[in-house]
């Protein structure tokens, strides 16, 4: 039994490639080479390379004696926060872009809803002198000013998605319409654990490298390499899959996926895929998503923009409908109130994705000697605003 994708891309019965015949020779070039190329020595060394000298890892694992007080047990924070950029979304736009280069892209295009992945890819771009375009809905791009800004800055063209809702899945559209007809020097980079085989499998090996450090940092530290549970949250779910990885068999370690639930689950404004989901096809890959009874997607709704997406990727699909993850949805309200004490206990203001992780102490209790380690998926800047109207700071 394993949690892993197998080697058409398949979690359980999720994932998969359900793709347009024109996107075929894409996925198969990628799906030919990813394994390969990543096992290459000259990958490997470039890679860990950029993530110590650029990205700034390992990140710490940091013992919060404060929160751990407040909750009798003991929790350790995955500082993804402190890498370059604010989050763990680097780590694999620069695998991503080692890729593109080793099978001779010259240009990359994405797709980005908040910014934040828009500004992961931008910046690798930059680092690596490549052209690239974002594709944005063009009501993103009037609420998501400073990313579009910093996306500018680091010298990517932003493309307006102008068609139909003109948010995250148009936007999407756009992109897999120009990669089609670019199919020889693009590479598309995907920002999560979603979309087409081999996509999901090589976004979570890239992020992988947290659950990697986890081991090592912990067995320093507490003797083990494995905590009691490893918590996340969850938006597509790449911070969550890169910090459950090498937990994923080793049943020892409880996982444990923290999913918005908006204003409540059954609002109608919420983005608790797993529970509310149902078996379907979103961004080339068969999940749980949020329809209506006809199968329409059914628009996605949580204070934080990272979280805000109407499927989750089939790894954690599987993980739910097996019984291997336990699910916990967190409102709105409550993952605001834990980013807040999260500040003041630990002098750490986390980003809203985050915030829902550390919520889940008011709903589950854990063992005196229990090891949590919580994936502090990224810093809280972004969201300040935010945080500011929420509390009248
Ligand atoms: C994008 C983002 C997320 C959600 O994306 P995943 O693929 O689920 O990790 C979570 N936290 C932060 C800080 C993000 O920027």
């Amino acid at each position: 039994m394993t949690y892993h994708a197998d080697e058409k891309g398949y979690y359980g019965q999720f994932g998969g490639a359900f793709i347009p015949e024109m996107l075929y020779p894409n996925t198969e070039e990628l799906r030919q080479n990813y394994l390969q190329i990543m096992e290459e020595p000259s990958f490997i060394e470039e890679f860990h390379r950029l993530l110590q000298d650029y990205v700034g890892r390992p990140t710490p694992l940091y013992f919060a004696q404060r929160l751990s007080d407040k909750y009798k047990t003991k929790i350790y924070l995955k500082r993804e926060d402190l890498c370059h950029t604010g989050a763990h979304k680097v780590n694999n736009t620069i695998g991503q872009i080692l890729m593109a280069k080793r099978l001779g892209k010259t240009r990359i295009i994405a797709e980005t809803g908040a910014g934040q992945h828009g500004v992961a890819t931008a910046t690798v771009c930059a680092l690596m002198g490549i052209e690239c375009v974002v594709y944005m809905g063009e009501i993103d791009i009037a609420r998501q000013a400073p990313n579009v800004a910093r996306m500018k800055m680091l010298g990517a063209e932003v493309r307006p998605a102008l068609s139909g809702s003109r948010t995250l899945k148009d936007a999407t559209n756009e992109a897999i319409r120009d990669w089609i007809n670019n199919p020889v020097n693009t590479h598309y980079i995907i920002g999560s654990v979603v979309g087409p085989h081999p996509y999901p499998d090589m976004v979570a090996r890239f992020q992988s490298v947290i659950s990697e450090e986890i081991q090592s940092q912990l067995l320093e530290k507490e003797g083990t390499p494995n905590p009691d549970f490893v918590v996340a949250c969850v938006g597509g779910g790449s911070n969550a899959a890169g910090a459950y990885y090498h937990y994923l068999d080793n049943e020892d370690v409880g996982i444990i996926a923290v999913e918005a639930a908006g204003k409540g689950i059954h609002s109608g404004e919420s983005a608790a895929t797993s529970a509310l989901g149902k078996i379907g096809i979103i961004h080339g890959s068969k999940t749980l998503l949020m329809q209506t009874q006809d199968g329409q997607i059914t628009e996605p709704y949580s204070i934080s923009a990272g979280l805000d997406y109407p499927g989750v990727g089939p790894m954690h699909a599987h993980l739910y409908t097996s019984g291997r993850g336990e699910f916990i949805s967190i409102t709105d309200d409550e993952a605001m109130t834990a980013g807040l004490m999260i500040s003041q206990l630990e002098g750490i203001i986390p980003a809203i994705e985050t915030s829902h992780a550390f919520a889940i102490f008011d709903h589950r209790k854990f063992e005196k000697d229990d090891i949590v380690v919580i994936n502090l998926s990224g810093r809280g800047d972004k969201d300040l605003q935010t945080y500011i109207d929420y509390f009248k700071l």
